[in-house]
């Protein structure tokens, strides 16, 4: 079914001028970007974001990283968008991700793991919520929907 998903493209992936190379796997593989803004995450965004790991110690460090300095957040859609987007982002701790994921070729890091993914649906519905206005959000169709899914998907 077709689903949206939150992605935060975080710190890491604009210093190093990735951004363009990690889109453009999303839409090689057939989703398609709803959503798209340069922001600079505040404290209580972050705590919000992160709300499951406020007591961590290197919580500190991450809000520090993702409130310093620009994110780029998406809103993707596509079919099964959360899981499969999870699929290709990888595991947390990107030394063990795998080739082919974002993070296992873009990163050997568990914190400087260049890109968040909402990990359920529920969550990203909240997520999106968080980062966008539904005015924010936008209905158009790609020019090879067609083409991407057989028509009972
Ligand atoms: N993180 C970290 N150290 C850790 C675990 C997590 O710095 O030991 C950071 C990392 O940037 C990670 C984010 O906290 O992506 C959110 O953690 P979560 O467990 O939700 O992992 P994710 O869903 O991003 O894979
Ligand atoms: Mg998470």
């Amino acid at each position: 079914m077709k689903e949206r998903t939150l992605l935060l493209l975080k710190p890491d992936a604009i210093h190093r001028a990735i951004v363009g190379s990690i889109v453009s796997r999303f839409e090689q593989k057939g989703f398609k970007i709803v959503g798209m803004k340069m922001i600079k995450m505040s404290k209580e965004l972050s705590k919000d974001h992160y709300s499951h790991l406020v007591s961590k110690p290197f919580y500190h460090d991450l809000e520090k990283f993702v409130t310093e300095n620009p994110i780029i957040a998406l809103v993707i859609e596509g079919k099964e968008a959360v899981e499969v987007i999870r699929l290709i982002v990888g595991p947390t701790n990107a030394s063990k991700a795998s080739g082919g994921t974002l993070r296992g070729d873009f990163s050997n890091s568990t914190s400087r793991n260049i890109i968040h993914a909402s990990d359920s649906k529920e969550a990203a519905v909240k997520e999106i919520a968080r980062f966008f206005k539904p005015s924010e959000l936008f209905d158009y169709h790609l020019t090879n929907e067609p083409f991407l899914y057989a028509s009972d998907e």
